[in-house]
């Protein structure tokens, strides 16, 4: 390809070389033949094989010009020898045939490639090309073919065919003409081929010039200009722009360039000039006269066809001025073109400024301060700002103001204009639109107001919400401390009622282990129950409470539900017994650990299987059975054979003090116990519930959270250590106690020990120097105490090494866990809570004094009266 498109360079450079070189050699000799014939064959080749390489998507024109132009070759190599005088031709020859011919082919070659190329009639340009050519054409008579018609020694035959070459390069001419007035740019194959086209004309011309003058030879200039038409022919078809040759041109439509009309005029006037230089010649006078009256037609033709052309433009302008008018017209908003500042000339505007302002573009073009006026003053200096800086800066402008209109109303508009220059480049006036946004506006103000509103409500209600909050929150602190109050009441009453509680039990205890009458036997029993009830009551509520204000603590491990029901179902079995009912316990997977605090689940199972025996019918069963409540949970059923508990029923089963009809039934309870076990399964997050059939049975269950099995090294620590006393024969016991009525009935507990010698005091101080004193075996200490706490007397003794391993029994009607725990870290071994169970506290008394004491008891008060 790359080959091809510089193929016309080497074409062109040899045969311009070449052509002023066939002038060196011998002219009509062998060689001068050889070369001249030589190179117009080559060119003719080359031309062949431009059209080939290129191949034209139109290639006919051009191989139609190769024909013709093989037609002038073949023309040449019949006259070339003649002219070297290897023969001698006549006149008119058969190579003139040939050339008329070639003429003929090349003009429907051109024509051809004219009609493609301009795509439509161009009647200005083929008028333009017809006064050329009949100005040249006049000339041309008048020179070259009237001296032919003229020559009287000539045939008529030889006349025509002489004239035949003018008038035919006169046709030539005239195509090369209406060529090149095609509008559009010229390519370089469109020169190369006008060259060539001028080329052949001149050298035609000089040919009959000098055959005229009888001067013709082989050293005639028309030899060059011959060859110099092929060789640009040639380049003209190599070079690659002839593709676009003969395709249509674009610009159709592209007014002829301004100098061609004169040019044209010019060229018109040519044949009269040259009869005003020739006047004398006789004829010829007809003949110019006659030529220009036809060119003068042809030049008014050409003039109606411009003024067509202009009214066609005209037209066409109208046309486009009424469509962008109504276009502009339509616009929704005002276009303006105007001058800058406040009392700048406005050139146009559109009508709806009436619509828009009220005001008619005349008003409005007529008055240039309009515009500055209708302005609300406070806008004037914003919109004035924009406008210089778009003027000054060349930016577009861009500004918002109210105008007022004609009848009052306030219109916003949104003003944007062009900066439009003049041909210096200065910044002349603005093109634009005004655009009314009233609507916009108002839209705007009222999201704006509506927003402020919001924030406005927002920011009350989040000041009422914050009112409330502090309102809640300063419940919630009153509800907390009524809640501590409540609970701090409880256990203040729970232990102020202990107190009393204790001397009951205990002296009940110790009457029910004497020889009574059966009356009287009756009567402690009576004394027991009661205080026992009252005891139930006590802590139930007590538990109750310390759930309700949150105080009460648990400690949740993984505890084996077996273990725990085995446990609770051993403690039952006697009361079980005593009624006659069997206790069942369902063996089915028993190795299941549930998440839950040890001792509260055993108090739970201890209400429920308590509940199933107490309401039970003679002779019945009570089944404890584990069920998978899937995925992760466990419940645990207490199922019994009583009498049922009626659907109505069942959602008071768990109220506080709420027995049912218990109480007819002569069965006895607090009617606390459900709703402490409630409580604690939920404090456990598990949760607890009962289904029944009336006169078959209940069962309660309690679901609980799976837990995996703890690590077999985690068992629990003994709390204490063991107690552990010395073996003396006679024990000698340190008891402290502040309440006149326990520290009698300690006497008398301890009384019946035999081999126990007992110390008492009220006083913790004085507990400590009895102890450093008398080395007691035992010290049972109550935790109230008038001058030191129980705790601080515990401390002091575990600190002093004559009593640091003396065992301690701390009894006490505290009973919360923070206490236990603190004695016990202080150094207790034990601790029993009061009211004591007279039995329990017995063994425990026995265990630390070791095995078979004494039968001796020695007393000593010290530290004040003691009054029984
Ligand atoms: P208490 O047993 O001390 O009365 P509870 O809170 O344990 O209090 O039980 C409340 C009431 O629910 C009982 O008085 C009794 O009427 C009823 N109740 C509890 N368990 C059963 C049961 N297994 N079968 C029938 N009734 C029951």
């Amino acid at each position: 390809m790359r080959s091809h498109t510089s193929l016309w360079r080497w074409v062109l450079g040899a045969g311009l070389i070449v052509t002023p070189a066939v002038y060196l050699v011998p002219r009509g000799g062998v060689l001068w033949l050889v070369v001249s014939l030589g190179t117009k064959a080559a060119m003719l080749l080359a031309l062949a094989l431009g059209v080939r390489l290129h191949r034209p998507a139109h290639a006919s024109p051009w191989w139609v010009l190769v024909a013709g132009t093989f037609l002038y070759f073949v023309g040449d190599g019949i006259r070339y020898p003649a002219q070297a005088g290897f023969f001698a031709l006549s006149h008119p020859s058969v190579a003139d045939a040939f050339y008329l011919t070639g003429y003929t082919v090349v003009l429907v070659g051109l024509g051809m490639l004219i009609h493609r190329r301009s795509g439509r009639p161009d009647w200005g340009g083929s008028l333009d090309a017809l006064i050329v050519a009949g100005a040249v054409g006049v000339l041309w008579w008048l020179f070259l073919i009237d001296p032919y018609i003229d020559d009287t020694s000539a045939s008529e035959f030889a006349k025509l065919v002489s004239a035949a070459y003018p008038l035919t390069g006169l046709l030539l001419l005239t195509a090369a003409v209406r060529l090149a007035f095609i509008p559009g740019a010229r390519n370089t194959a469109a020169w190369f081929l006008g060259i060539s086209l001028a080329a052949q004309l001149l050298a035609d011309t000089t040919y009959s010039i000098t055959l005229l003058g009888g001067s013709f030879s082989p050293g005639s200039p028309a030899f060059a200009g011959w060859m110099a038409a092929f060789t640009f022919l040639a380049a003209a078809t190599l070079h690659p722009s002839m593709r676009n040759l003969s395709e249509p041109i674009a610009e159709l439509d592209r007014p002829p360039p301004r100098w061609r009309v004169p040019l044209i005029m010019a060229v018109a006037l040519i044949p009269p000039a040259t009869l005003v230089v020739d006047g004398g010649r006789h004829g010829h006078v007809r003949l110019i006269a006659g030529g220009s009256a036809a060119l003068i037609v042809l030049a008014m033709a050409r003039v109606s066809v411009l003024i067509g052309d202009v009214r066609r433009a005209q037209a066409r302008l109208r046309q486009t001025e009424r469509q962008y008018r109504t276009l502009v017209e339509q616009v929704p908003s005002v276009v303006y073109t105007a001058e800058y500042g406040e009392s700048g000339r406005w050139y146009y505007v559109s009508p709806r400024i009436e619509s828009m302002l009220g005001f008619t573009p005349e008003e409005w073009l007529a008055d240039p301060d309009l515009w500055y006026e209708r302005m609300v003053p406070e806008d004037r200096e914003r919109a004035m700002a924009d406008d210089t800086r778009s003027r000054t800066s060349g930016e577009p402008l861009q500004s918002e103001y109210r105008l007022r209109a004609r009848d009052g109303r306030v219109v916003w508009v949104r003003d944007e204009a062009e900066a439009v220059l003049d041909d210096e480049g200065n910044r002349v006036f603005h093109h634009g639109i005004l655009i009314d946004i009233t609507l916009r506006r108002h839209a705007e103000d009222s999201v704006g107001r509506l927003a402020a509103e919001l924030e406005q409500r927002v920011a009350e209600r989040t000041a009422e919400l914050e009112a409330a909050n502090q309102e809640l929150r300063e419940a919630k602190d009153v509800a907390e401390r009524a809640n501590r109050a409540k609970s701090e009441f409880l256990s203040r009453m729970s232990h102020e009622l202990r107190t009393p509680l204790n001397a009951i039990l205990g002296f009940g205890q110790l009457l029910e282990t004497s020889a009574l009458s059966p009356d009287d036997d009756e009567s402690a029993q009576q004394i027991l129950k009661g205080g026992r009830h009252l005891l139930d009551l006590i802590n139930e509520v007590l538990d109750i409470a310390r759930i309700e204000s949150r105080s009460l603590t648990l400690s949740p491990e993984p505890v084996s539900v077996d273990d725990v029901v085995r446990e609770a179902v051993d403690l039952i079995l006697p009361l079980a017994a005593e009624r006659g009912i069997e206790l069942r316990l369902d063996p089915s997977d028993p190795s299941r650990f549930v998440l839950a605090d040890r001792q509260r689940l055993k108090q739970v199972m201890l209400n429920l299987l308590a509940n199933a025996v107490k309401y039970n019918r003679e002779g019945g069963s009570v089944t404890v059975f584990y069920h998978l409540d899937l995925p992760d949970h466990l419940s645990i059923w207490v199922s019994d054979t009583g009498p049922g508990i009626a659907p109505e029923d069942r959602e008071r089963l768990f109220l506080p003090f709420d027995r049912l009809d218990a109480d007819r039934g002569g069965v006895e309870g607090t009617g606390l116990g459900l709703a402490l076990t409630k409580a604690l399964v939920e404090a456990m997050h598990g949760t607890i519930g009962v289904e029944s059939e009336l006169g078959r049975g209940s069962a309660f269950w309690v679901s609980l959270p799976l837990e995996d099995a703890p690590d077999a090294g985690t068992a629990r620590e003994a709390p204490s250590e063991p107690l552990v006393a010395g073996s003396l024969q006679v024990r000698t016991v340190l008891c402290i106690e502040q309440h006149p009525s326990d520290l009698t009935l300690m006497e008398r507990l301890l009384a019946n020990r035999p081999g126990v010698k007992l110390l008492t005091t009220i006083q913790g101080r004085m507990a400590l120097d009895l102890a450093r004193e008398h080395a007691p075996d035992l010290i049972v200490l109550d935790v109230d105490l008038p001058d030191i706490s129980g705790e601080e007397v515990v401390r002091r003794l575990r600190g002093d090494p004559a009593t640091r391993k003396t065992p301690v029994i701390v009894t006490s009607a505290d009973c919360t866990e923070g206490q236990m725990r603190r004695l016990f870290a202080a150094g207790a071994n034990e601790y029993l809570t009061k009211p004591l169970d007279v039995q329990r506290f017995l063994e425990t008394v026995g265990e630390a004094l070791g095995a078979a004491p004494k039968l001796e008891v020695e007393e000593h008060v010290v530290g004040g009266p003691v009054s029984a």
